[in-house]
């Protein structure tokens, strides 16, 4: 007997037309509606054992909660509880996953659907689920489920660094029944999620509905508190039983290279956080100006230098990235890749810059650059190492981003002595994801360096697990 026939192809998310998106930060995509949702979920194959829940970081229960939404096809109500009760087990962020994760190498790069067709839509029905689940006051019903009602009883916990490693760890421990204290050197909470993703792909009422969601579980946030500064890492340690560092990779990578100091040449960080941290986009409604010119180069090929190109075109800037190496090597997800093109981003490949060159008025005019060559041999990432030809080339720009990437920030690890890092200026954790200093626990992009957000999320939740037995452990009587 036959089986069920197979869809092979996606059932599409509606986005917002090119030419109204260009002019505004509106988020671009627009997710599923509860029908088309369904529809989508019912393309899924079961598979067991399931090879998407492997490619997860997290290890989410993917056709669990994939069969939860359509086998309750009669009730939204009844099927996004049932589906967002089982991502929670394991993710506590899924409104923000389901829109930034880079699922195409990870949940939906095994999935066996992707060998007839096109793999599930996997992050875009998480995004449903959650959005869904907000939307609907189902989200606070099913916080009650998940909480304990010990709060503040368990111990005291300090976590350093609001993104998502320290959110994560947050939540996770009040959750437990502890008493916890975020301390966040910024002045609003959110990490990279706030100052670095532009509102066109994680718009900010989600992240502030999280933060509120912690704040409701009995989470304190203290703002403006740059430990290593503000406090030091000793004075925790002497009020709180533990702490978690998740203070991220946030100090950009810079090109030693002639003209550097011209004007208008920005770092992503300080141009994306200008942007979407101080909404220099709405100036002069909001006070932080930016200057842009007509035609900006961004240089790298990750995320953020998609997020900085987006932002510079939206600002009515022509814009172009240059990337040392192949298109196949670029890093960024291929939904930023597609939009960025989309949006008439251009792209020019193995082009290394050498020089910028300055006008009269020590404004940036150009920038010079080596052409590359490829060649076989790869390096340990798998990409493919480069050359120089000795030829060299001059595009036209009057702003330049330089997006080649971030490392860990180091006022703590220089502050406090007994921190011990690597090289690459990276945490050194025990595998309970504890540092050289007892009770001293840390995760995300301070342990790894840049990587991702349900990498550090996963982290925050290792890491909470780890200080309860840690707290708990202390507690028992010699
Ligand atoms: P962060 O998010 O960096 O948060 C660290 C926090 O600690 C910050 O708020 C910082 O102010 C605070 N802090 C630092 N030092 C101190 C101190 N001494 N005292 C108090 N607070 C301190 N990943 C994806 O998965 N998908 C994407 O699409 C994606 N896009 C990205 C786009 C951009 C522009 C950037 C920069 C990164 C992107 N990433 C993406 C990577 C991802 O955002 C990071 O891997 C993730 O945010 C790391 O989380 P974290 O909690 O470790 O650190
Ligand atoms: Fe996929 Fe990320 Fe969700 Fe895991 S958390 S299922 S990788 S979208
Ligand atoms: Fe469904 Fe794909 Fe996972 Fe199989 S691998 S259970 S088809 S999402």
């Amino acid at each position: 007997m036959a089986g069920p026939k197979l869809i092979k192809e996606r059932v599409p998310t509606p986005e917002v037309p090119v030419e109204e998106r260009v002019k505004s930060f509106v988020e671009v995509n627009l997710g599923y509606d509860f029908v088309s949702a369904v529809k989508e979920a019912e393309r899924c194959l079961q598979c067991n054992p399931a090879p998407c829940i492997q490619g997860c970081p997290v290890h989410i229960n993917i056709p669990g909660f994939i069969k939860a939404l359509r086998e309750n096809a009669e009730s939204p109500e009844e099927a996004v509880k049932n589906a967002l009760r089982i991502i929670w087990d394991d993710n506590t962020l899924p409104a923000i996953t389901g829109r930034v994760c880079p699922q195409e190498e990870q949940c939906e790069a095994p999935c066996v659907m992707g060998k007839a067709g096109e793999p599930i839509n996997i992050g875009k029905l998480e995004r449903f689920v959650a959005d869904y689940a907000r939307k609907h006051g189902i989200e606070k019903e099913l916080l009650k489920e998940f909480t304990s009602t010990e709060n503040g009883v368990k111990g005291k916990v300090a976590v350093v660094g609001s993104g998502p490693a320290g959110l994560t760890c947050a939540g996770e421990l009040a959750k437990m029944g502890y008493k916890v204290t975020i301390f966040e050197a910024l002045h609003k909470p959110g990490g990279v999620l706030v100052y670095g993703i532009p509102e066109f792909r994680l718009p900010k009422e989600i992240l502030d509905r999280e933060i509120a969601k912690l704040k409701e579980l009995g989470v304190e946030i203290k703002l403006d508190h740059i430990v290593g500064k503000t406090v030091t890492l000793e004075e925790l340690l002497e009020e709180y039983d533990a702490v978690f560092i998740g203070t991220g990779a946030g100090t950009p990578k810079l090109l030693n290279i002639p003209g550097i100091l011209l004007d208008r040449i920005y770092t992503s960080n300080e141009f994306l956080t200008r942007i979407n941290l101080m909404k220099a986009y709405k100036f002069p409604e909001y006070d932080e100006p930016i200057s842009i010119g007509k035609k900006t180069i961004v240089i790298g090929a990750g995320n953020t230098a998609m997020d900085a190109a987006r932002s510079a075109l939206r600002m009515g800037s022509e814009v172009t990235i240059a990337y040392r190496r192949g298109r196949e090597d670029m890093t960024a997800r291929i939904e930023e890749i597609k939009h960025a093109e989309e949006e008439g981003v251009k792209f020019e490949f193995f082009l290394n810059p050498v020089e910028f060159i300055g006008d009269e008025n020590g404004k940036v005019k150009a920038v010079k650059f080596e052409k590359m060559r490829p060649l076989e041999e790869r390096d340990a990432k798998g990409k493919r190492k480069i050359v120089g030809t000795g030829e060299y080339i001059t595009l036209e720009a009057d702003t330049v981003i330089i997006a080649i990437g971030l490392e860990p920030n180091k006022i703590i690890s220089e502050e406090a002595t007994g921190l011990k890092t690597n090289p690459d200026g990276t945490l050194v954790v025990d595998e309970n994801l504890m540092t050289s200093i007892p009770g001293v626990f840390a995760g995300g992009d301070a342990i790894r360096g840049e990587a991702t957000v349900i990498l550090a999320m996963g982290d925050g939740k290792k890491a909470a697990k780890a200080i309860d037995e840690y707290i708990q452990k202390k507690r028992l009587p010699a």
